[in-house]
Order: C-alpha cells, then structure tokens, then sequence
C-alpha cells in the first residue's frame, strides 16, 4: 500500500538487540548477534574505526527515540541504521554511493552521517598510488597535493519505491553530483548537478504521474534512471566495488532490486529479507509470496559463507540488523515452510478464516510475529493466502490450482433461457 511507513515495525539493531530482553526468547539469535559484535570490536580496532554513533548526532534530540547507527561491514561500504529503512553506503576516492534514503524527516541526518563518514575514510585511507576508479583524480593531481577533497554523493539506487526507502532522496541527490562527459552539460539544464538516482522502472511509476496528475513524490526525488530488463550494473568500477543491480519480479512490490557490491562482497536486500518481522507483501503493488522467496533464493545463490563460521558475503536487510548467509537462508527456510502450509491448506479447500485459524507460523511467531498499525501477523498470513490463491495468477497455476470459473456470461444465460 501506497504511504506505508514500516519504521512503525520494532527495530532491532546490534546495540539495541543486546541490551533488548527481547533477545532472550532467541537465544541462537542474541548469541549470534553478541558474535557478531564481538567480531567487528576485532575487526574495528584493527582498522582503527570504531563502531560509531555519530557524534553530534547522538547529542541532538532523538526523534521517535531514534537516533542513527554507522555500522562497518567490508571494505568501503557501510550500514546507516535508524532513518527508516537500512541504508548501505559506499564511501571512498570515488565519491558515494547509497542503496536507499530513509524518511524524508531524517534526511538531515544521514546527509551527515555520509559527510562524518567521508571525511573518516579520507583520513583513513592512504595516498592514492596510481589509477583507481573511473572517478579519482589524476596522479598529477595528486602528487601536487596529496590532500583529497572530499567525494560527494553521486550515486543512489532505490529498492523500492516505499518513502522509508525513498524519502531522502530530494535531498540526497541534491546534496550530491553527478559527473557528466562531453557537451552533455551544456545541453541539460539539470547535467552535472544532483546525483543519479536508479531503481527498477515500476518504482519510477509509483513515484511519479502522467503529466497533468498529481503525483505522489516531487519530482526532484524521482529516479533520474530506470531501467527494465532483469539486471543492470554501473559502468564502471566504484570505490573498488563493481555494482550489480538485479530486479526481482512481484517480490515485496512489483519493483524490487537487490543491489550486490561485488568487491567488497555486501549484497543490499531491500525489504525482500529484513531482520524484523514476518516480511511486509505489498499486494496491492504487485507484492507474492513466491517472489518473495525467490527473491530471498537469488541471493543466497550469491552468498557464500565463511568456512563454518559467521562472517561472509554480508547482507544489509531493509530492516533490522546486519546479518550474513546464515540468517537469510533461515528466512527462507521459514517462508518457504508457512508458504508450503498455506498452500497445503488451500489445496484442501480451506478459506482464509480457516487458514489463519490452523496457526500456520505458530512455531516462529515469537521470533518473527508483528502486531501494530501497519503490518501484523494475521496481515502476513492474508497475504500469503491471498497471493498463492489468487486463481488464473502465475503463482496459482504454478501450484496447480485450477483457474477461476468463468463468470456466468450474458451469451451463457441466454442459451439457458
Ligand atoms: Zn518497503
């Protein structure tokens, strides 16, 4: 649904979950996650950055209780919790790029959560020695003066078009630039200012409206590029990163992408996966189950784990914690399984009363349940029904359920009369 703001869902980051009794009812998860904790205190002091809230930030009133965490994953690219949805940020010699821009009331913030972040990354890293990206300076430059400025944002990739992932994209795009080649400047008035902003082409169609319509976004936060195949990548390498962005089809909405750094070896989900809840579906735009778990498939054909232990190609979820392969391949263990009971219930002819009656996600609701405004379990489990029942839908048929009877036609009647 159109306006839906999932940061009303319960957030669990890394600093929240430990000190979250919550966490108790989980213990493989809280203990997972005191691992991971203790993982990155090892891996920031080697780096000598810690894992930070950023200064400044944490001193500001906290709005909605909120404030943001800057989480390292690998290499260049960085987790920003707490603006809405996650948002994964690139930062390094070429500039910055984002998958995804949380809420338009928190924009401010991470517009400085990515500026402390850059000028972090430049102390930290050494003199560029000889060519690195598309978009560093020249050596000559750079043996003249050492000292960088910093890179703005240039780049950013919506998941999808909910505004807890598109909401700072006005002023985030504004904020940053985009580097155009030859005379194309002189032609469009916009060239050279503004980052670009590239999602899958429906997110672009939920944004805006035909001309003369009102759309539901300004037009300085839509999309600047779409595209409509199955995948797309940015030309050149980025921050050292190359950068993938595949579409998945009726998966959370109609315009999904996950988005993987290829280097540094981080996947960004979108809302396909989130370590919160039971996953929202967006029926109404086109959200299944099925492409749900697909989706959630695509990327562990992605992944790859360390050897028996955590760790690995990382993955930011649209919300909640970070996590790896381990707790994707979980979620799609326990979607795949409420999916195959729903589906076995139907088959029996049951309604949707009596499917949610049955208590399909009994077992995990302590882990995954949600209860509020926007999105609750019996929500979940109506949505799943509704999308695997859905007769004549690609997902009907393929679980053989038979097309919809044909509506008594006036032609029909007429013969009966
Ligand atoms: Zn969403």
């Amino acid at each position: 649904m159109k306006g839906l703001v999932e940061r009303d869902v319960p957030r669990r980051t890394l600093r929240t979950r430990r000190l979250n009794p919550e966490g108790k009812r989980d213990f493989f998860l809280a203990r997972r996650s005191e691992t991971i904790m203790k993982r990155f205190f090892i891996v920031c002091a080697g780096l000598g950055v810690a894992l930070l809230t950023v200064h400044g930030l944490a001193q500001q009133p906290r709005t909605s209780g909120q404030d943001l965490d800057i989480v390292p994953v690998h290499g260049n690219v960085y987790m920003i919790a707490g603006a809405g949805g996650n948002i994964t940020a690139s930062i390094g010699r070429d500039g910055v790029f984002l998958v995804d821009t949380g809420l338009a009331a928190m924009s401010d913030k991470v517009l400085e959560a990515v500026r402390q972040l850059t000028r972090q990354v430049q102390v930290k890293e050494p003199p560029v020695d000889l060519r690195w990206g598309a978009e560093t300076r020249g050596t000559l430059q750079n043996s003249l003066n050492p000292a960088m400025p910093p890179k703005p944002i240039r780049y950013i990739v919506n998941t999808h078009f909910h505004p807890d992932h598109t909401g700072g994209n006005e002023k985030l795009a504004k904020a940053g630039r985009t580097f155009t080649g030859g005379n194309v400047a002189g032609d469009i008035a916009d060239a050279g200012q503004g980052a670009a902003i590239f999602a899958y082409e429906n997110t672009l169609n939920h944004m805006s409206a035909p001309t003369g319509s009102q759309a539901p976004t300004p037009d300085g936060a839509w999309p600047t590029d779409t595209f409509h195949q199955e995948s797309m990548k940015l030309s050149h390498f980025f921050n050292g990163d190359a950068i993938q962005i595949v579409h998945i089809p009726g998966a959370h909405t109609d315009g999904d992408v996950i988005v993987y750094f290829r280097g540094s070896d981080v996947l960004a989900s979108g809302d396909i996966f989130q370590m919160t809840t039971y996953p929202f579906i967006d029926v109404d735009n086109g959200g299944t189950i099925n492409g749900l778990i697909e989706g959630c498939n695509r990327m562990l054909d992605i992944v790859i784990p360390e050897f028996r232990m955590e760790g690995g190609t990382m993955v930011v979820p649209g919300h909640g914690r970070l996590s790896d392969g381990a707790d994707l391949a979980y979620y799609r263990d326990m979607l795949t399984i409420i999916r195959d009971r729903a589906q076995a219930l139907i088959k029996q002819g049951k309604t949707l009363e009596q499917v949610k009656a049955a208590k399909i996600t009994a077992d995990y609701d302590p882990r995954w349940g949600v209860s509020n405004t926007v999105w609750s379990t019996d929500k979940f489990v109506e949505a799943v029904y509704k999308t695997l029942h859905r007769a004549g839908s690609p997902e009907g048929l393929r679980y053989g359920f038979p097309k919809a009877a044909p509506k008594p036609a006036a032609t029909t009647k007429k013969k009966n009369q």
